[in-house]
């Protein structure tokens, strides 16, 4: 394979900085599973105060906090109500299925975003022969939407609704932050309607390993149950949560230059002639675009030759995400390379 010099594939490609590892080797440790794990101990107590929970878990990856969650609120046979381009549906191996039990009701919303009139269609009557609606997840901000927020109205009119049907809420929030930082509401007010919720520490913020899943006193006790039995519970992990510590205190406002990145390769790549993109729908690190007379994997291939990588996302779509392993001169590259691919 080529050198890749532009990885615009996911912002799960951001390495450790030295910084970030200097704290990491330096990091307090004990027995996480016992949890005498200082510094898993202080990230766990600072995501809570964060998301305006209780009490948290370090856990070893996103899919796990999801999986938790899901298995925390659902018996076997429940239903979970969630966008159709969900995280879950997609990208998890099935695990909903294998690890819950649960099955899951896919609602058709825009962009990833449903809206409270589409949660109420689709929660179930209480008759015998039907699922069971127990839950429903969003996603801040939507993954496959783009990069799409969920505004606020749109998550309190959700839960309410989801609250009278007497529903359990879950957000996955792999990206809430920068959504957060997008809008400047802060991530507790996101939070504040949701039974669970989660952040990823591997992705834009830049940190080698974990997500953290908040929620009451109650939740989280039985989540631990749950990470033991799945075989996430660890040992001296201060190790890597101090690399999550680190991310919290230094990467968050910064997650605004992957958004003003994304925006400038949006509004020079929707330029060509060839490429569809609709600017308004680029709110933070990812941008995805239509490519018109010329195949997608055609560009992919020639952009991955020219040592940059990006996602075939469909026939016609292409899905690039900044973050910060990614410069503003790196942009101008991809730019300059597409240009030259489309003439
Ligand atoms: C990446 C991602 C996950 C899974 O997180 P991992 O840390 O990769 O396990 C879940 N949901 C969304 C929306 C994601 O983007």
């Amino acid at each position: 394979m080529n050198k890749i010099k532009v990885d615009l594939f996911s912002d799960t490609g951001t390495r450790p900085s030295r910084e970030m590892r200097q704290a990491m080797a330096e990091a307090e440790v004990g027995d996480e599973q016992l949890l005498e794990d200082p510094t898993v101990n202080r990230l766990n107590q600072m995501v809570a105060d964060l998301l305006g929970k209780e009490d948290a878990i370090y856990l070893p990856s996103g899919v796990m906090a999801n999986q938790i969650a899901f298995a925390v609120h659902c018996q076997p046979g429940d239903e979970i109500i969630m966008d159709k381009t969900a995280h879950p549906i997609h990208y998890e191996a099935g695990a909903v299925a294998v690890i819950s039990g649960a099955s899951i009701r896919p609602v058709d919303g825009e962009r990833g975003i449903f809206q409270a009139e589409q949660l109420e269609a689709a929660i179930r009557s209480r008759a015998y022969h039907e699922p069971q609606s127990r839950l429903v997840s969003i996603e801040q901000t939507s993954n496959l939407g783009g990069g799409a927020i969920w505004p606020l109205k749109t998550i309190r009119e959700v839960c309410q609704t989801a609250k009278k049907h007497g529903l359990a809420t879950h957000m996955d929030g792999a990206r809430l932050l920068n959504a957060v930082v997008a809008t400047g509401i802060s991530a507790a007010e996101y939070a504040e309607f949701f039974d669970s919720v989660w952040i990823d520490l591997s992705k834009g913020l830049g940190a080698p390993v974990g997500s953290v899943l908040a929620g009451s006193r109650e939740f989280i006790d039985k989540a631990q149950y749950w990470k033991k039995r799945l075989g996430g519970a660890m040992r001296q992990a201060g190790i890597i949560a101090a690399g999550g510590i680190y991310a919290l205190e230094n990467n968050i406002e910064r997650l605004k230059e992957d958004h003003e990145n994304a925006r400038y390769l949006a509004e020079n790549i929707c330029k060509y002639p060839e490429i569809e993109l609709d600017l308004k729908t680029v709110e933070t690190n990812i941008v995805l675009f239509k490519v018109k007379g010329i195949r997608a994997s055609d560009i992919v291939e020639g952009l991955l030759e020219r040592g940059i990588r990006v996602s075939l996302m469909g026939q016609e779509l292409i899905r690039a995400v900044t973050h910060l392993d990614v410069s503003r001169e790196d942009i101008g590259y991809v730019i300059d390379v597409l240009g030259e691919l489309l003439s």
